[in-house]
């Protein structure tokens, strides 16, 4: 059974606690990494900005953090760690772009490698072909590889809905949206990565070549090494993309429908949906960089009150394409069951429709509400207990406030290569879930105690009715958690450890396998 997060709340006294033991790396340890001969350089001061994260709960600063030239420079730096050998407390984060929820790219009085330099000095190219693809750095953000990608007319397969990530960071986890049910996680999509062990060796890896290595780091939060470089395979991109919302008010039919949608051979190219608890402005959240063509239409739909599920379809199409788009999309549209009088639609470049959540992020900046605390919950739900979980989670739990969007969405788990590290539940569709709250207030409905305590109550009701749940991103702080989630997996992992990183230098905040020393 998933462990409570409950434990979430025991985190912050536990950092505490460990803020007061933490092994603090003596001078000459520093000082030697000083003398490493580098192309990049060291930071010893003005660290703090690498003791923070997305998630704005946790800060531990390093002791130095590595702007790394060239790959040989964090091989380097790796090597010497090593080679202190147990007795050194130093560990090594490779941080993408810090966009963690709870310390997992920091390193307490370690090495920070700030992934993002390497990424200036690296290419990104493109390979066309039958099968083309792309060598991206591990630090380059998505943003810039569907931006270089596109000069060629090709794209990659799967996405997340945000592309202000690395490559190196959504490989280490997963990397999941709404194209998932027909390609896979992002981690399903990679034929090659480049990698620092940690041992400090430089390996080349794929299904083909060392793959223990190559499923292992795949989903595998950093643990095994640092990834410097992964080929992504890219399809033709489209040039536009109908993009659809329709309302429910049945969760039940909401759902039949998404699992209709993702088993049909020629449906949608991007399958999502999300929660509209108690709102009438129900276009007004975050993520709604979507505007409708008939905006008047959209804002006198009023919720009155009820909880409102919203389907997100988009459709992809060329110019000379678009009258079959139309007829392909009333086709697949006319089978649904939604509220008829609540079809939303509008027309955006491919670019703009994948890029959508950075249009909000910078709304939300300009309002001083994207640096707030962020205390996501990210869960997948077995498709046999959904229901289960909806009438108790949006029945009951969260009946009258929520704090950020709410997205609930069915993938397929024969889509998600079953040799990564990624975990997942044990049946063929499961919903991603995730509540994806804010907290910027201190106290009352928009404070994080406000979020954590729906958050444990969340967890809590799947732990005792035994759903089958598993957590995404999740902010465990102990290696019995960590056992629990991963299972029968936890041996593999395990092993894996001990073969690329037997000193558990990398990645220390995931907080799976604490340093010896
Ligand atoms: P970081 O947070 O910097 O690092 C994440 C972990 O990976 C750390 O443990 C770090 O040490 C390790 N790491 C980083 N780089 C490397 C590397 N090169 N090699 C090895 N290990 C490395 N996720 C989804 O799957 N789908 C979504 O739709 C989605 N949407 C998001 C929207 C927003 C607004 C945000 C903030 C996050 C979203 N995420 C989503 C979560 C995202 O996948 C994680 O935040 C992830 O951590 C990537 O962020 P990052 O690149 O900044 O990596």
């Amino acid at each position: 059974r998933p462990p409570s997060l409950v434990h979430c709340f025991k985190l912050l006294v536990l950092l505490a606690l460990a803020r007061l033991t933490m092994h603090v790396p003596d001078e000459d340890v520093l000082s030697s990494l000083g003398t490493l001969p580098l192309d990049g350089h060291f930071s010893f001061h003005d660290v703090s900005a690498m003791a923070r994260d997305f998630g704005n709960q946790c800060s531990f600063l390093p002791a130095a953090v590595l702007h790394p030239g060239s790959v040989s420079d964090i091989a380097t730096t790796v090597r010497h760690v090593f080679s202190l050998g147990e007795g050194s407390p130093l560990t090594v984060a490779a941080r993408g772009h810090g966009h963690s929820l709870m310390g997992q790219s920091q390193a307490a009085q370690g090495i920070v490698v700030r992934m993002e330099s390497l990424r200036r000095g690296a290419r990104l190219q493109v390979h066309g072909g039958v099968s083309p693809f792309v060598d991206a750095p591990g630090g380059e953000l998505w943003i810039n590889v569907l931006r270089q990608t596109l000069k060629h007319g090709l794209a990659p397969k799967s996405w997340t809905d945000y592309l202000h990530l690395t490559v190196g960071g959504t490989l280490s986890n997963a990397g999941v949206s709404g194209q998932a049910f027909r390609h896979g996680p992002q981690v399903s999509n990679v034929n090659q990565l480049e990698i620092v062990t940690g041992r400090g060796d430089v390996v080349t890896c794929s299904p083909e070549d060392n793959s223990d290595l190559f499923y292992g780091a795949l989903g595998g939060l950093g643990q095994f090494g640092i990834i410097i470089r992964a080929r992504i395979a890219l399809e033709p991109a489209p040039k536009m993309v109908r993009w659809i919302r329709v309302l429910y008010s049945d969760f039940e039919t909401f759902t039949e429908d998404q699992e209709m949608l993702i088993m049909a051979e020629n449906s949608f190219d991007y399958i999502e949906g999300f929660v509209i608890i108690n709102r009438t402005g129900i276009l007004n959240n975050w993520r709604a960089s979507f505007k409708p063509q008939d905006p008047v239409q959209a804002s006198h739909f009023k919720s009155d009150g009820r909880v409102l599920y919203c389907l997100e379809l988009t459709k992809n199409f060329n110019s000379d394409d678009a009258d079959i788009m139309e007829q392909e999309v009333t086709v697949v549209l006319s089978r649904l069951r939604f509220i008829q009088s609540t079809l939303f639609h509008t027309d955006v470049t491919y670019l703009e429709f994948l890029d959508r959540v950075h249009t909000s992020e910078l709304k939300l900046r300009a309002q001083g509400l994207w640096e707030v605390p962020h205390p996501w919950l990210n869960l997948l739900i077995p498709r046999s207990s959904i229901r289960r979980f909806a009438k108790e989670v949006f029945g009951k739990i969260l009946k009258d406030s929520n704090n950020g969007p709410i997205l609930l969405y069915p993938v397929n788990k024969s889509k998600w290569d079953n040799r990564t590290s990624v975990v997942i539940p044990d049946e063929e569709i499961f919903y991603l879930v995730g509540f994806l709250s804010s907290a910027p207030s201190l106290s009352g409905h928009g404070s994080i105690a406000h979020a954590m305590n729906l958050n444990n109550q969340i967890v809590e009701f799947c732990e005792e009715a035994d759903i089958g749940m598993k957590q995404y991103l999740a902010p465990y702080t102990t290696q019995q958690q960590w056992k629990a989630h991963f299972g029968a997996r936890w041996e593999t992992f395990e092993r894996r450890k001990h073969r690329y990183d037997p000193l558990a230098i990398l990645a220390p905040g995931q907080r799976i396998f604490p340093k010896a020393s």
